[in-house]
């Protein structure tokens, strides 16, 4: 284990080696981090759900009906009718005439990005794309292109380069860009689609929840239901429990049933899961309570760091980056918050380029303006000491 070591040793010697943190509560506004309670702004739990009263009783109603695991991929035995419920559930709530669930939404980029495309086919990917639809890509057999990020006119290049030369072109976007939290162009890459003859495929991990009439995300943002054939969700984030699916066709549904490998060859999502997800769509068609909090905290959040002269970059979204640079300054700056007691987490490469080191903070619907306050004020005052500011 040599060469595994020696690796290891040069992470250590670039200042990026990290032990991962330990929680033992909830994951809350106010969590306790290797034994020292802090500001928790590092979750994706968006609206407070992970540990939700109603999410919690449907999840323990369901262990008691149906046991602790599926017993079986969905193609077997392992789907049980609450997995039939919940397709039908994101359905509804995404406006689309199917849905399929996946475990995560890691499992449903790799799943389903291979199973729609062919040899023959051409992928064109945004160069900010999440590491799943990376991932996803490297397995299909079609040829791949990268656009610049959000750069409409590389995508257009590449369209008329090679649209002629495949028989499917495939446009895969984040709908929001998970370290940056810029919003993708759809309207944009909906028409050029259109134009070229390409389909469209939005992985709306960060918009679900978010972005939209009641969080129904970045195709509801921008009023283009029924013009992207893929749209891709997270029940991980927003949604606060875990899982992933695609909304789209019901030939699209058919087909990935018998081709999306991840439904083939691993075990269904806990029924548990499932039935707490079920209650979070409902809560979100019930009120928009929740995503009006998170946005509310959101923009108190960034109007107190641009006051205090930090550069959050250009976020438009609840995610919020404050930009460093340098990766051992960064992850140095986040260590310090923790012990000045507010968790945000370094983000460096390879997660983002090399010299776009950032902390990233994630604010929620659980925040109170006083947790913020003080976090801001905590942020302030270790920058100041450690001359970021
Ligand atoms: C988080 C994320 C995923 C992975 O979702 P999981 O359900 O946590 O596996 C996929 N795509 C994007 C854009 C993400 O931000």
């Amino acid at each position: 284990m040599d060469f595994l070591e020696s690796k290891v040793q040069q992470l250590k010697t670039d200042g990026v080696y990290r032990e991962l943190p330990v929680s033992e509560t909830p994951c809350e506004a106010i969590i306790t981090l290797n034994g020292k309670r802090v500001i928790n702004l590092s979750s994706n739990n968006y609206l407070g759900f992970a540990n939700h009263p109603r999410l919690k009783e449907k999840a323990i109603e369901a262990i008691n009906h149906y046991g602790v695991g599926a017993g079986a991929v969905r193609t077997i035995v392992g789907n049980m009718d609450i997995h039939e419920k919940l397709d039908r559930k994101i359905a509804q709530f995404k406006k689309e005439e199917a849905a399929l669930v996946f475990q995560s939404g890691f499992m449903c980029n790799v799943g389903v990005i291979q199973a729609v495309t062919d040899k023959g086919d051409l992928i064109i990917s945004d160069a900010l794309n999440h590491a799943s639809i990376i991932d996803g890509v490297k397995l299909s057999k079609a040829d791949k292109a990268i656009y610049k990020h959000s750069d409409m006119a590389d995508l257009e290049r590449i369209l008329k380069e090679k649209r002629h030369l495949y028989h499917q072109v495939l446009i895969i976007t984040d709908g929001v860009f998970s370290m940056d939290g810029d919003i993708a162009k759809l309207p944009e890459i909906v028409r050029l689609a259109k134009q070229y003859k390409a389909l469209t495929y939005v992985d709306d991990a960060h918009g679900s929840g978010v972005l939209g009439e009641s969080g129904r995300g970045t195709v509801d943002h921008f009023h283009l239901h029924g013009q992207v054939d893929f749209i891709i969700g997270t029940l991980s984030k927003a949604i606060g429990v875990v899982g992933g699916y695609v909304a789209g066709s019901l030939a699209m549904k058919q087909y990935l049933l018998h081709r999306g490998r991840p439904l083939l060859f691993s075990t269904s999502l806990m029924p548990s899961a499932a039935a707490a997800i079920i209650e979070a769509f409902t809560m979100l068609e019930e009120s928009t309570s929740y995503t009006e909090k998170l946005w509310d905290n959101s923009r108190y959040l960034k109007a107190k760091l641009k006051e205090k002269g930090f550069d959050i970059g250009h976020s438009e979204t609840p995610i919020t980056p404050v930009m460093i640079g340098d990766e051992s300054k960064t992850m140095a700056f986040s260590k310090a918050l923790l012990q000045h007691g507010v968790y945000v987490s370094g983000i460096v490469f390879p997660t983002v380029p090399k010299g776009y080191g950032r902390i990233r903070i994630m604010v929620s619907a659980l925040h109170e303006k006083k947790d913020l306050d003080q976090a801001v004020d905590i942020l302030y005052h270790t920058a100041k000491s450690m001359q970021i500011l």
